[in-house]
């Protein structure tokens, strides 16, 4: 098959912004793309080479890719950067370039898929740096034989930038239309594998071999997740077999070990192995099995106390110096459940039994622990559970249906998080954007001030999210008459209405004056009672600031 033809394709999906139309269009396609390329395939229409929990990536970037195709066409790297500047998409630009170029020379050379295939494979073997040269050679070669729209879409895909609106629902919608498999099916089969190219092509060949796929270590499933629970009196409401453990804060991972081999993916499912080379080889000795998937959370410590959140971030961010900071911000990591042992998935076992099986498949460490958990329906014990988890620097508990199954991306009511919130601050309402779309009438997105000792009302923080209707409408009439000047969308409003502000962390943060940022601020009600004179101070927040430290 040819390239050109999954490029019409390309063009046909953009071309309609009818999600239907989309779906039809892939569906027609997956019929015709021959089996042995229609894992790759599906794979350039969502936008990728290679799944991201994969390893391989190509590794180009856009300063590499200008200088390929200056080289073929002749056109100095500048000018190429004009054309990108001047179309305001690398792939247009490049589109351009190689127009420019084919008028003088024409080669009718025409790319098949598997040619590429395979050259994406080369790509991707070459790692380092010392590698540009191959890579220049590999890319100039494909590039020569493109024509222009091919080499704007092959430039797309190369930088991921590939945006045709073929997002993972559609095709999904696609791939059940195509082999009248039902959707929950190829649903559930994708949750499991995170691979659309393999779901594609095992749909093909049928249901049956479709519920073949099942856990595989090695290749990450989307974790299960938590719904607020509210209170622990709601909580117990839902679930009739509670199981709490401690909601450490921190960030969800998933270990697969294959014999000598561990990779770490992340919640997004990136493979983030080399981020966590402490955490690695402690897992080398703690793993019992030769074979597993387990999950859990790695928390930081600061000066032996656990660390807020933003320091798990930075480990796991960095992808140089490691060690360094692996020194600064040490982690441990706090396994709570267990989804696969040798070739058994053990997802459709009860989180009872799970657990069992992580007790024994551990051998827990300084570093590496299980999780800490209670099994108990009173809820005076389990508060009792709750204090201690807050007083040990955690984020609160997590309560669970003891009896449920593990659903692979689900964010149900089988997992309750019941979370600390620190105390709510009387924030003053500054300025706002008007809202869009349904929240046109609005002013939505309030900017929030934090009075100085002065009498000056310096950011803090912006809220959109967490508002009913109601309290949009009421906080709308009450600013308005205090509109100060409108630029656009963006209002100055005169400090007068005091809203009650929950969050869920302070943070030091040079983006607002005050020097502060809240972590997922929610307005709570307007503080009628109070003018802006009564409202929270500065100095109210550092006490905040320095409280939450030290539970930390
Ligand atoms: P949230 O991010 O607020 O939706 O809470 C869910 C997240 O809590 C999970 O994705 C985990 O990263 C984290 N977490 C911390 N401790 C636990 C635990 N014991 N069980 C499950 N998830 C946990």
């Amino acid at each position: 098959m040819l390239y050109k033809e999954l490029v019409d394709v390309y063009e046909k999906l953009t071309s309609t912004n009818s999600k239907l139309e989309k779906r039809d269009i892939l569906s027609d396609f997956f019929l015709v793309v021959p089996d042995e390329i229609l894992p790759f395939v599906t794979g350039l229409l969502a936008g990728y080479v290679f799944p991201k929990w994969t390893e391989k990536e190509l590794g180009i970037g856009p300063k590499l890719l200008l200088k390929v195709i200056s080289k073929i066409t002749g056109i100095t790297e500048e000018k190429v950067e004009k054309f990108v500047y001047s179309s305001g998409d690398f792939g247009e630009g490049i589109e351009k370039a190689i127009e420019q170029k084919k008028q003088q020379t024409f080669f009718d050379i025409k790319i098949e898929i598997t040619y590429l295939m395979d050259l994406f494979e080369k790509v991707s073997a070459y790692g380092g740096k010392g590698s540009q040269d191959k890579k220049i050679k590999y890319l100039s070669e494909l590039f020569s034989a493109a024509s222009p729209i091919e080499a704007r879409y092959l430039s797309k895909t190369i930088l991921e930038q590939m945006r045709t609106g073929a997002a993972e629902g559609i095709i999904i919608d696609a791939i059940s239309k195509f082999s009248g498999i039902p959707k929950k099916e190829v649903e559930k089969a994708y949750l499991l594998t995170n691979d659309l190219g393999l779901i594609a092509l095992y749909s093909k060949k049928g249901i049956e071999e479709l519920s073949k796929l099942n856990v595989t270590v090695g290749r990450p499933l989307k974790p299960m997740l938590a719904q607020i629970g509210g209170s622990i009196e709601l909580a117990l409401k839902d679930i009739d077999e509670p199981e709490m453990e401690v909601k450490y804060d921190g960030a969800r991972i998933q270990v697969h070990k294959s014999g000598d081999t561990i990779k770490i993916f992340s919640r997004r499912l990136e493979n983030i192995t080399d981020a966590l080379p402490e955490v690695l080889s402690e897992l080398k000795q703690t793993l019992i099995p030769e074979t597993i998937i387990c999950e859990g959370e790695v928390v930081a410590y600061k000066d032996g106390k656990i660390a807020p959140f933003q320091y798990v971030l930075r480990r796991l961010r960095r992808k140089y110096q490691i060690s360094e900071l692996s020194e600064k911000i040490p982690l441990k990591l706090f396994l709570f459940d267990c989804l696969l042992i040798g070739k058994r998935s053990l997802i459709d076992l009860t989180l009872k039994e799970r657990r069992d099986i992580l007790v024994s498949s551990i051998k827990e460490s300084e570093l590496v622990k299980i999780a800490e958990n209670k099994i108990s329906k009173d809820p005076l014990e389990i508060k009792d559970f709750y204090n201690k988890s807050i007083n040990d620097g955690h984020e609160g508990i997590m309560i669970k249906d003891y009896l449920s199954q593990y659903q692979p991306g689900a964010r149900g009511k089988k997992w309750l998080k019941i979370k600390r919130t620190l105390e709510t601050l009387d924030l003053v309402i500054i300025g706002a954007e008007w809202g869009e779309g349904r929240r046109k009438k609005w002013l939505s997105s309030l900017l929030l001030g934090i009075r100085d000792e002065e009498g000056k009302f310096l950011t803090i923080g912006k809220v959109a999210t967490g508002l009913s209707d109601e309290l949009f409408t009421e906080i709308t009439e009450q600013l308005t008459p205090l509109i100060l000047e409108e630029k656009g969308k963006t209002v100055t409003i005169v400090p007068k209405i005091v809203v009650e502000v929950l969050y869920d962390e302070m943070q030091h943060s040079p983006k607002y004056e005050s020097g502060f940022a809240l972590r997922f601020p929610r307005v709570l009600r307007i503080r009628d009672d109070k003018d802006a004179y009564d409202s929270d101070t500065i100095s109210r927040a550092f006490e905040i600031y320095e409280a939450q430290e030290k539970t930390f």
